[in-house]
């Protein structure tokens, strides 16, 4: 029997996503992709008709909306326009987010194609994925001062007009990694220039610790921390035999700083674009572009700005805050990314994200790239609820709810435990919120006892699974 039939969820802890509301034992009604009611009640036997999942000791949510990640469709990748990742590589992208919980996903690389959603035979994967726009002539140039390489004539004559029409849902990323001196220099590009000149690989820390010690955390040069730190870093790694602290901050400027200045006119051209088309914009929010971006939110109050990673490793946990209380009396919205720093913790840390969560001004959690390394949405969540930064309910919503309400082009029609939204479920432990057990996308379990379940799935496999 096919899985399209309706549904019922039964014996479920449900959480919303609407920030507040948790009922305690409820059932789930799913029909033609839709949620059809939420009971408080046990009804399996006044369904006869519907494919009954049991829940027990599980939380059942809205399906996870991701809107800021990379990777997951086959234009040019990143806002530097690089070559894009091949079909493997979004499939595997796609499945990890799909299987941590994540049923609409904006991918915010920014120069990519509606038409480059699904190029790949893989076309009919559930994970519902959309695209943001980027494409301003300052935006294009900054990617090509980097690297363009995934950028075709389609790609360079595109505009956001276009792509709006063609049924991109945001704005953005506006800057990036790549563009602004940002982690995308640490991990690869940096560490690329360096190898190119003298065969020494070094580590992605060490790389941001030498592009601090020239550049400065904002590439202003302002809080460098001389001339002997660099000499000292490059002695300890053995790079004082290829290099004059001259020759190797002269490489490092040579390789960070030529799209700095192009990415900056295309944040300010993507700010004027949000409050000319009313549609939300997000932003690379670090220290190389904090003051820029609150000045930018002051100068378009109707723009709709969503910044983007706030807490992103340059900034200490004060400078997040600070960063974060002055964009969101401008009306902006706050976004946090995972990064790696929930559970991989190989380059970051979770310290801003604590930081901001526990002041309350967070609205929204991501997981950016990070290099591959991000880590899900919902060990975020659960970590925010272990550590008592907010209640389940709270924490959840900045993962569905508030996503939905920022971005209403993108998830208008989800994002809730609700009559009438479509049916993207999670059902995930109750005692560790990250462990998904069920995924469910407009109806349809993709997720099955933790297993990726493209094809149908018999009312007997789930009376025996589940
Ligand atoms: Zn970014």
């Amino acid at each position: 029997m096919s899985q399209i039939r309706p549904i019922v969820i039964i014996n479920a802890i449900v959480i919303t996503g609407d920030g507040v509301t948790v009922l305690d034992k409820a059932s789930v009604l799913l029909a033609n992709g839709r949620i059809e009611a939420v009971v408080e009640l046990d009804l399996p036997s006044l369904f006869p008709d519907h494919l009954v999942l049991d829940a027990s000791g599980c939380i059942v949510m809205p399906g996870v909306i991701n809107a800021h990640a990379h990777g997951c469709v086959f234009g040019p990748s990143m806002p530097s326009g690089s070559a894009p990742f091949d079909q493997r590589e979004v499939d595997y992208q796609r499945n990890r987010h799909l299987l941590s919980g994540t049923t609409t996903l904006l991918n915010v690389c920014g120069l990519a194609l509606d038409d480059e959603i699904d190029a790949g035979p893989n076309g009919g994967h559930p994970l519902d994925v959309h695209i943001s726009t980027a494409h301003t002539p300052a935006s294009l140039a900054a990617a090509r001062a980097v690297d363009g390489e995934g950028l075709s004539a389609r790609h360079l004559a595109a505009r956001i007009d276009d792509l709006l029409s063609r049924g991109a849902k945001a704005l953005g990323e506006a800057g990036g990694g790549q563009t602004l001196g940002g982690g995308a220099q640490d991990y690869r590009i940096l560490p690329a220039a360096i190898e190119k000149a003298c065969g020494i690989v070094v580590h992605p820390n060490l790389a941001r610790l030498l592009k601090e010690a020239t550049l400065g955390r904002s590439l202003d040069g302002a809080d460098t921390a001389g001339d002997e730190a660099l000499a000292r870093l490059m002695e300890e790694n053995g790079l004082g035999r290829h290099f004059t602290a001259e020759s190797l901050s002269s490489l490092i400027r040579e390789t960070v700083m030529p799209p700095v200045a192009l990415a900056r006119r295309g944040l300010a051209e993507i700010a004027g674009e949000a409050a000319r088309t009313g549609i939300p914009a997000i932003f690379h929010n670090a220290a190389p572009t904090a003051s820029q971006l609150i000045d930018l939110a002051r100068a378009h109050p109707k723009a709709r700005i969503v910044a983007g990673h706030s807490n992103h490793p340059s900034f200490t946990a004060q400078e997040a805050l600070e960063t974060a209380v002055a964009l969101r009396d401008l009306g902006a919205s706050i976004d946090v990314s995972t990064l790696d720093g929930i559970s991989t913790r190989w380059r970051n840390g979770p310290g801003n994200v604590d930081a901001l969560v526990e002041a309350g001004l967070v609205d929204t959690i991501s997981t950016d790239f990070a290099g591959g390394d991000w880590d899900g949405i919902l060990e975020a969540v659960h970590r925010l609820v272990r550590k008592r930064l907010c209640l389940p309910a709270a924490a959840i919503a900045k993962a569905t709810g508030n996503v939905a309400r920022i971005f209403p082009e993108l998830a208008g029609d989800r994002g809730l435990i609700a009559r009438g939204k479509r049916a993207d479920i999670v059902i995930c432990h109750s005692h560790n919120l990250a462990r998904v057990r069920h995924v469910l996308c407009a109806g349809r379990i993709v997720v099955f006892n933790g297993e990726l379940r493209f094809n149908s799935i018999s009312s007997q496999e789930v009376s025996e699974g589940a």
